[in-house]
């Protein structure tokens, strides 16, 4: 390598941005379960692993990005939160779909750290922070409050970005915008830096549930999610 060649090598990966892409839930925790018919099942965790894939390929081409995991396997809350430091992540971005008992809930929702109490957030946090070994019982309150309040703003800011990105993206495949919200996710609250959770739609609705697996779906989100995260980049960087 000619030396003028590392030297720009060197100057880009300083500022190089590392984002991380947490697929939510694998192995045995299958996170929410829809049904196409009586007898097809599809899992939450399979819908993740294969967005988060897609997210990954669009973002890779300007930045640097890891998967918390690239294959089915059971990754604990805490794990995800260490992979965080190991990598340096400067975003993490954890992928889910969303699921309720009001089998016509329908669209796509942003989540950043915060503490709410409205009772709709309640149940989707719920759902979210299930973990086997139920970390979730020692998540100390006082490092929760600690980390929302360094990441707040701009994990807001992210959330606005990357949202205002997948509405536009969302309108073509019919998928309805259920806005940007705060939620309590231990997930967010344990990587300890600006990040998201994505509730990219209801697997409980079989007609959404037909849609969100479809290719074009895919594409649109996975396109959405990081452009979004581009225009956050650029915006934080300043002109
Ligand atoms: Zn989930």
């Amino acid at each position: 390598m000619r030396p003028w060649f590392l030297l720009i090598f060197l100057t880009l990966s300083a500022h190089a941005n590392v984002i991380l892409l947490d697929p939510g839930h694998g192995g045995e925790e299958t996170g929410a379960v829809g049904k196409l018919d009586k007898s097809r099942r599809v899992f939450e965790k399979d819908l993740c692993l294969r967005l988060a894939g897609k997210i990954k390929h669009h973002l890779e081409k300007t930045h640097t990005v890891f998967l918390t995991r690239s294959f089915d396997r059971a990754v604990s809350l805490q794990e995800r939160a260490d992979i965080a430091d190991k990598v340096k992540a400067d975003l993490f971005i954890s992928v889910h779909f969303n699921s309720s008992t009001d089998l016509k809930a329908h669209g796509f929702e942003t989540y950043y750290l915060d503490n709410n109490h409205d009772a709709a957030v309640r149940k989707v946090e719920k759902q979210e922070n299930i973990s086997l070994k139920g970390e979730d019982l020692v998540v100390n309150q006082i490092l929760i409050d600690l980390t929302i309040q360094q990441t707040v703003q701009a994990s807001r800011a992210l959330a606005l970005a990357v949202h205002g990105q997948l509405k536009g993206h969302m309108k073509p495949v019919g998928i309805t915008n259920r806005g940007v919200k705060k939620g309590l996710f231990y997930v967010l609250a344990l990587s300890k830096r600006p990040g998201l959770l994505l509730e990219a739609g209801f697997v409980s609705n079989m007609k959404e549930l037909k849609t969100i697996q479809q290719e074009e779906f895919m594409e649109r989100y996975a396109l959405g999610v990081a452009n979004g995260i581009r225009d956050y980049l650029k915006k934080k960087k300043g002109p």
